[in-house]
């Protein structure tokens, strides 16, 4: 159920309305909107005794409504304007399109201070790069783990970008956390739900990507995980699904992100390096991404992507990259965004 508070309603109305929602063993999680606040009261509904109903009639409470769909912190109707979620500095949700670059993966410290130099001379408002790797094969490149979180690091605030990183084991977040500006759940971890609650407890920003099986609504379940634990931080990327398709890496779901926009407020960025697997299909759909509505891209970038220890064929140059960004303006102001 949600609880709509009256515009005039006061701090102490809605401290009430709290207190009264706890006493009836429900999790209330206040959400302040531009124009109102709303109290989302989640927790098991045990009859008439547990019924928020009569609250319609405490001060300060305009109506009590239940929200319809399975997913209920991440529901559009808990905040009708949309999200806006700061990572390090920058928002993603707003009006402007916000393009997260770097490489697939941090492999030396030569190689993470050229993409670094790449992304943020092309335009990029976030950095990328792994560091603990979830690889198909265990004999493949793992990841410099530690040793890269602090080469992303030192890379992104030397040029001035905030950073993003994958996450793959709950024991790792307090480190992690403490050297980057948002964490990234990747496909594999999607519904991976002990680690999904684990970042819910901390308020650092999370990159949640679409698992490679999840339908939509699985994927906003997921980010009702990490909402439902407490934090409000969470951006949605649509990465691509498996398919019958072989001719490339995933199917990249374009019709997901108009229909994520009007499932919830959490905003949306598409990664169509992983999406396509193919550098060449990267620059065409990341267009197309944008005039579906997305909030914003994931790229991945490379100084020199033959020499890739992990995605070389989807990975583009710092020329390519430079190119697309300048692709994208046009596009993004047709559909009244700007880059
Ligand atoms: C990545 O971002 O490098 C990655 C491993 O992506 P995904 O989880 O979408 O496969
Ligand atoms: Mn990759």
């Amino acid at each position: 159920m949600i609880i709509v508070m009256k515009s005039h309603a006061s701090p102490a109305d809605i401290a009430n309305v709290v207190r009264m929602v706890e006493a009836l063993d429900y999790r209330a999680h206040v959400i302040t909107g531009v124009e109102r606040t709303v109290v989302a009261c989640v927790g098991e509904e045990r009859g008439e005794a547990h019924s928020l109903t009569h609250l319609e009639s405490v001060a300060g409470v305009e109506r009590v409504m239940p929200v319809l769909r399975t997913f209920k912190l991440a529901s559009r109707e808990v905040r009708p304007e949309g999200s806006i979620i700061e990572v390090g500095g920058v928002a993603i949700g707003g009006p402007r399109i916000t393009v997260i670059a770097g490489p697939c993966a941090v492999e030396s410290r030569l190689q993470v201070e050229g993409a670094a130099d790449a992304v943020k001379a092309a335009g990029a408002h976030l950095m990328r790069g792994g560091a603990y790797k979830p690889r198909t094969s265990p004999y493949s490149f793992q990841g410099m783990e530690g040793e890269g979180i602090t080469l992303l690091e030192h890379a992104g605030r030397r040029v001035g970008l905030p950073v993003v990183t994958e996450i793959m084991d709950a024991h790792d977040i307090e480190l992690v956390a403490e050297h980057s500006d948002m964490l990234q759940v990747g496909a594999r971890n999607a519904q991976n739900f002990a680690l999904l609650r684990a970042l819910g407890r901390i308020r650092k920003p999370i990159l949640l990507k679409r698992g490679m099986s999840t339908r939509i609504e699985e994927f906003l379940m997921a980010a009702e995980y990490i909402l439902s634990e407490g934090n409000p931080n969470v951006v949605l990327c649509e990465r691509g699904i498996r398919t019958f398709e072989t001719a490339t890496r995933n199917t990249l779901d374009l019709n997901a992100v108009p229909l994520l926009k009007e499932w919830t407020h959490l905003p949306v960025v598409v990664d169509p390096s992983h999406g396509t697997g193919l550098w060449s299909l990267v620059t065409p759909m990341a267009l197309a991404a944008v005039a579906a509505g997305a909030d914003g891209l994931l790229i991945e970038v490379h100084p020199d992507p033959r020499a890739a220890l992990s995605d070389g064929p989807q990975q583009l140059t710092p020329a390519s990259f430079k190119a697309l960004m300048a692709a994208l303006k046009p596009v993004a102001e047709a559909v009244g965004r700007r880059i």
